[in-house]
């Protein structure tokens, strides 16, 4: 079907430059198309936005064989031991131009693309190589590692974390397949299998930013699920809000009646921790435990301490 679309471009009256007022509405037309609406007006901050996010997706796709995409790792801790269980990897990008770019930049830029699934892929291999690595210099933990929503829909995708699994030779029960509440509730066709698939070669599960989505507890019941890591967003006011800490509180009863490892994320100081640990939350992860950091920093400061 086509679609008329308009794009409307303002200029004060005493600026007479008619060749950009044309530009700006011909920009609007283009971002009329890209958000798929009828009509946009333009706006500078907009088009800058849009403009970045055009040339970002196709630097991305060289970003992974030029290697400059880097894995950081985030400790987690044990609230009963107090050691380190695993740690979570999250991406960076190193731009030969724009410098170190964090995630939430980029990752939505290659969703619902092919980049997204080869993106992945880099993420598990390298993961598995370092936690392969740390583990070899003497720390006993496991890697959790974030998968989009689309990377379910991939019918390869447990071959290959299988084939990722006999190379490195990480015990498949150290790894942790992070999801998103709202990635998990998508609820596509096929992606409940290979859920299923992924846990039948020993891994670990986890729903992440729990309480930001919309899931029903029968939902939570039919999913294969180890663990759930509350939002950061109810940890970080939980000390100031009584209705944040209840909050919590109930998602730490919920988790434990469903026999789930309940992982709390955001925590940035002691009094928080503390509290925590007294609603018996069973895994801490932030900044009060620690940054993320390159593989080296993370040896150095743990293993070589
Ligand atoms: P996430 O999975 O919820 O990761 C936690 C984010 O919170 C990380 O941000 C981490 O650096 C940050 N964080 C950890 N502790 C604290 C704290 O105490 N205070 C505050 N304010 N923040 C803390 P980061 O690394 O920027 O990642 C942002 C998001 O990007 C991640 O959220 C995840 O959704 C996505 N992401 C990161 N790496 C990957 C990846 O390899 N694949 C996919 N699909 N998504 C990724
Ligand atoms: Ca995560
Ligand atoms: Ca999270």
């Amino acid at each position: 079907m086509l679609f008329t679309r308009i794009g409307i471009a303002f200029n004060d009256l005493c600026n007479n430059e008619l060749n950009l007022l044309l530009g700006n509405a011909g920009s609007a037309l283009q971002q009329a198309k890209f958000e798929h609406n009828l009509i946009k007006v333009y706006e500078k901050e907009e088009e800058d936005t849009i403009l970045l996010g055009i040339d970002l997706w196709s630097d991305l796709g060289h970003a992974i064989e030029e290697g400059e995409l880097i894995l950081y790792y985030q400790p987690q801790i044990d609230v009963v031991t107090e050691k380190i269980i695993s740690t979570e990897a999250l991406i960076r990008w190193n731009h030969p131009q724009r410098g170190l770019i964090q995630p939430d930049q980029f990752i939505k830029l290659a969703e619902g693309t092919e980049l997204m699934g080869k993106l992945t892929l880099w993420v598990l291999n390298t993961a598995l190589r370092h936690c392969a690595s740390y583990r070899n210099a003497g720390l006993d933990a496991g890697v959790s590692i974030n998968f989009s929503a689309d990377n379910l829909l991939d019918p390869e995708l447990p071959d290959l974390v299988m084939q990722g699994i006999e190379i490195w030779k990480v015990p498949p029960d150290k790894i942790m397949i992070e999801l998103t509440e709202s990635a998990i509730m998508e609820d596509k066709p096929g992606s409940l299998e290979s859920l299923h698939e992924l846990k039948a070669l020993g891994l670990k599960l986890a729903m992440d930013d729990f309480g930001t989505g919309f899931s029903s507890t029968a939902r939570l019941l039919n999913l294969p699920l180890d663990e759930i890591k509350i939002d950061m967003m109810f940890v970080k006011d939980m000390l100031t809000s009584p209705t944040h800490e209840r909050i919590v509180d109930s998602m730490i009863s919920l988790g434990h009646q469903l026999n789930l490892i309940v992982v709390a994320e955001g925590v940035e100081d002691d009094q928080t921790y503390e509290r925590l640990k007294q609603l018996g939350c069973d895994v801490i992860q932030g900044y009060f435990v620690g940054r993320p950091v390159p593989l080296t920093e993370l040896i150095q400061r743990v293993v070589l301490k």
